[in-house]
């Protein structure tokens, strides 16, 4: 079979290296380098970043005098991406890879550099681009692009949106020295997480000196100097760099879906269960779609997509996808919320531990932090919530016990070692 796919990102090339694997015959058209935005603009250059901005806050509360400068934190940003991406390239061994933009000529063909490209299916996974506010002057704010590309720490930096990217880069450059002020028109920082988490962030990154202003619209960006009315009051911040965070959009541009017929809206192409769109044989996975913009949704959609293509069922479940916010203390969440849980009318509770009772945390003095547990009166685990050091890494215990339909009782009963932050989990388990 000839696959044909649009996009080397997590969801397109990781899928071409599957498909390969699986005996067909792959080609990966891809304008951007490979890895897509996850590697070249977004996850790992971010998280390189964190773990810079990680490193000078343990040698402040060290009381430790050298820091990692920025400098160094830019140079090994890009030796990263530059490894991982020589390691995807491999990986793509398989694979015919075509560097240049594609775009539809029917529902078989696609065009790339003056040459045709038939194939029996076709997956899009184009990804997406940084979203805008229609206001006046947002075209002279920086995006997660461009900040990713500066070689010195502005002093301020206003960042419009309070969402997951915004609040990373509010905790990389505050750690770095900047002066932060983060912008959010609703009345929470990371709207879709759960309430009571957010505001614990929120509190958690005010203390370290970022000012977030909650339920301020921005209305229009002058130069240096932003515009924002809060409670029915016109307020300005001035700052060297101003950030535009809010959100992302499908990218579908230049693509010409029409000339194949596949249906799509603003908020990207639409697809069903198995990711194939309104043209049988035309799939699209990852952020193009419009669902969850994570990376390791991206992944799983195009795996399950290869499946459907295969004629395989899994049982990938794309109601558990964890999420991370590198924020410092870290967020992590997988499940339902509080607030879910309270508009499905489900009878609940919350079982909540805090890192500052845990030993490992208190020594490696990451005490910033708690965990709160959702389970149903039967014991069923709906959701877990964790703000502290390591959330992201935690999570997955709580993933798994979900995946696996494994109940409350059944994770008493876990041993967990000690001292580890696991036994935060633990403890949470036992309230
Ligand atoms: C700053 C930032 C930080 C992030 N951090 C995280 C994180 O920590 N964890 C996480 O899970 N997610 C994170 N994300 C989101 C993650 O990067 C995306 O969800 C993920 O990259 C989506 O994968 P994708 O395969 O759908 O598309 P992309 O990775 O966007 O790849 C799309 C590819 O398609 C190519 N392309 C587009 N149009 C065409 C065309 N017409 N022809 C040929 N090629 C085309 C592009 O060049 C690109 O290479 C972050 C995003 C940003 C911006």
């Amino acid at each position: 079979m000839r696959l044909l796919i649009i996009g080397a990102g997590p969801g397109g090339y990781e899928t071409a290296v599957e498909a390969a694997k699986r005996g067909m015959e792959v080609t990966l058209i891809s304008e951007g380098p490979l890895g897509g935005t996850c590697l070249n603009e977004g996850c790992i250059p971010t998280k390189t970043f964190c773990h810079y901005a990680e490193l000078i806050e343990q040698n402040i509360k060290a009381g430790l005098d050298c820091r990692p400068s920025f400098a160094a934190a830019v140079e090994r940003k890009q030796a990263v991406v530059e490894q991982l991406r020589g390691g995807i390239d491999m990986l793509l061994k398989g694979v015919d890879v075509v560097q240049g933009r594609a775009q539809f000529k029917d529902t078989r063909t696609v065009v790339c550099n003056g040459q045709e490209y038939t194939a029996d299916k076709i997956i899009i996974a184009t990804g997406s681009v940084s979203a805008s506010l229609p206001i006046p002057g947002a075209e002279s704010c920086i995006t997660s692009k461009e900040i990713l590309e500066l070689k010195e720490v502005p002093a301020s930096l206003c960042v419009i949106g309070g969402g997951v990217i915004g609040l990373e880069f509010a905790s990389i450059f505050r750690s770095f020295g900047s002066e932060v002020t983060v912008l959010e028109s609703c009345p929470n920082i990371l709207p879709r997480f759960d309430t009571d988490l957010a505001k614990r962030l929120k509190q958690s990154l005010s203390r370290r000196g970022i000012n977030i202003e909650t339920q301020a619209q921005v209305t229009r960006i002058d130069g240096n100097a932003v515009t924002y009315i809060k409670k029915d009051r016109e307020c300005n911040v001035e700052a060297s760099m101003v950030l535009m965070a809010v959100g992302r959009r499908p990218n579908t541009d230049g693509l010409n879906l029409e000339a194949a017929g596949v249906d799509y809206t603003r908020k990207g192409i639409t697809v069903n269960d198995r990711f194939e769109t309104s043209v049988p044989g035309i799939y699209a996975v990852g952020d193009v779609t419009g669902g969850i913009m994570l990376a390791h949704a991206a992944t799983y959609q195009g795996l399950h997509a290869l499946n459907a293509i295969c004629g395989e069922i899994d049982s990938i479940r794309f109601d558990l996808i964890p999420a991370a916010v590198f924020t410092m203390p870290e967020v992590a969440a997988v499940g339902l919320t509080e607030d879910q849980c309270k508009e499905q009318n489900l009878e609940f509770r919350c079982l909540k531990s805090f890192y500052r009772a845990n030993g490992k945390a208190v020594s490696m003095d990451e005490t910033d932090g708690y965990c709160k547990v959702i389970v149903d009166l039967d014991g069923k685990i709906l959701g877990a919530h964790i703000l502290g050091a390591h959330a992201s890494d935690l999570i997955h215990e709580i993933t798994t016990a979900i995946n696996m339909g494994a109940t409350l009782q059944q994770l008493q009963s876990v041993i967990h070692a000690h001292p580890s932050l696991g036994e935060v989990l633990q403890a949470a388990f036992h309230n």
